[in-house]
């Protein structure tokens, strides 16, 4: 895979794909800019190469169709502010129009296109479309690891009519990182795994069973184990289809020598919105009218053990509603045991990665991946269609 330092850049016209998906409010402010900020390494080296850049984004999702709302303006706005320099903001994403700004652009200069997601061909990988997006373009720069799952038009397509395409520097050090885990870990391995949905991550759970030691479960997911081993779950969060599959889980964990573990005590309330009436409850049975939102103490304990005896660790999904905070000790708990220990430790995105920066650790763990759904894919299959085309190129 080439990166950008491979590439002779003065005069260039370079296509760099960003994930500027970030979250607006009601009135176009922007609430969290942090993905516009971990691209601008990769953004200000083009420049200061000479390259002329060409910056492209998804941004929320309009569905194909033109829709003022989904502009990417405000944001073309944020980032002109945190790189110092002008951004010329294309008034669509491929056409006539597009392509005379395109040739007027200067070495140095920025031109961003609007929302990809305008045309339906993005999200279908139409290669017309991308022909059109790689119109005038000399090099592929992919800087969005976190969408590189998604076999799309700008991620994957695009790539066919382009000479040269490279990782930018964000994507490198993703892969890199989690390239380690996968392909390198040093023993023990402990994975943790929380979230919603055992059919989230079903699959990442049977790819971990063949590289970890010890899997530690918690959040809304181990209900659907504990019910499936006829334990009484109160109102618990459960998915009734996934039963038969969590015992397959915990029968494919027994054969291959996994330590996997369930959570040994509770937080619960009645229901999400009456915290105040939280309890702690030891085992089973959790009685009928409530809900567990939390891994209690005694799961703390256990699990912070596992953790800090880890040479590797590897974490997605919070413990409990980490958004309440009488339900989200188990997650920031576990956030600081995951700092403490030392290990090489890597967090998947998402959720878990909004409670380690909210508590300040951040920096006392090797790798927050910017991508939730990519990085769980990566750790299953140890690659992503958009890391392909970057290879083969
Ligand atoms: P991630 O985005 O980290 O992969 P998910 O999207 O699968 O994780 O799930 C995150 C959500 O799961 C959070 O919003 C959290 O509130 C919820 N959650 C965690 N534990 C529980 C629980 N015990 N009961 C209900 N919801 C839970
Ligand atoms: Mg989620």
């Amino acid at each position: 895979m080439l990166s950008i330092q491979d590439l002779d850049l003065r005069g260039k016209s370079v296509f760099l794909r960003v994930d500027y998906n970030i979250p607006l409010d009601k009135n176009d402010n922007i609430t969290d800019d942090s993905r516009i900020k971990t691209s601008l390494p990769t953004l200000q080296y083009l420049l200061d190469q000479g390259a002329r850049v060409i910056i492209a984004s998804h941004l929320g999702r309009p569905k194909g169709s033109f829709k003022p709302e989904f502009s990417v303006k405000p944001v073309a706005q944020r980032l002109s502010e945190l790189i110092h320099n002008d951004v010329i903001v294309a008034p669509d994403v491929i056409g006539d129009e597009v392509d005379k700004l395109k040739r007027e652009l200067k070495d140095g200069q920025i031109l961003m296109l609007e929302n990809l997601r305008f045309y339906e061909g993005e999200t279908n990988n139409d290669p017309s479309f991308a022909k059109k997006l790689a119109s005038g373009i000399d090099y592929y720069v992919n800087d969005s690891f976190a969408t590189c799952h998604r076999t799309h038009a700008s991620i994957v397509a695009i790539t066919d009519f382009i000479p040269k395409s490279a990782a930018g520097m964000l994507m490198k050090k993703e892969v890199d990182h989690l390239s380690q885990i996968i392909f390198q870990p040093e023993k023990p391995y402990v994975a943790i795994l929380g979230g919603k949905k055992v059919s989230d991550k079903i699959t990442v759970i049977e790819s971990l069973l063949d590289k970890v030691d010890v899997l530690l479960i918690g959040g809304a997911m181990s209900y659907t184990f504990f019910g499936a081993q006829g334990l009484d779950i109160g109102k618990s969060f459960i998915e009734e289809d996934k039963k038969d599959l969590s015992l397959k889980l915990l029968e494919m964990a027994d054969k291959k020598g996994v330590d996997l573990h369930l959570p040994i005590d509770h937080i619960a309330a009645p229901d999400i919105d009456s915290p105040e009436e939280a309890i702690h409850i030891d085992g089973f049975p959790i009685p009928s009218q409530m809900t567990a939102l939390d891994i209690g103490p005694k799961t703390i304990t256990a699990y912070s053990d596992q953790i800090i005896r880890a040479k590797t660790l590897f974490w997605n999904g919070p413990m409990g509603v980490f958004e309440v905070e009488e339900f989200s000790r188990g997650t920031t708990e576990i956030a600081k045991a995951v700092a403490r220990s030392g290990a090489y430790a890597v967090i998947g995105g998402g959720e878990s990665a909004a409670a380690v920066y909210k508590i300040s650790v951040a920096g006392k763990i090797s790798h927050i991946s910017t991508g939730g759904g990519a990085s769980l894919e990566f750790i299953t299959n140890g690659t992503l269609p958009g890391i392909e085309v970057l290879k083969e190129s």
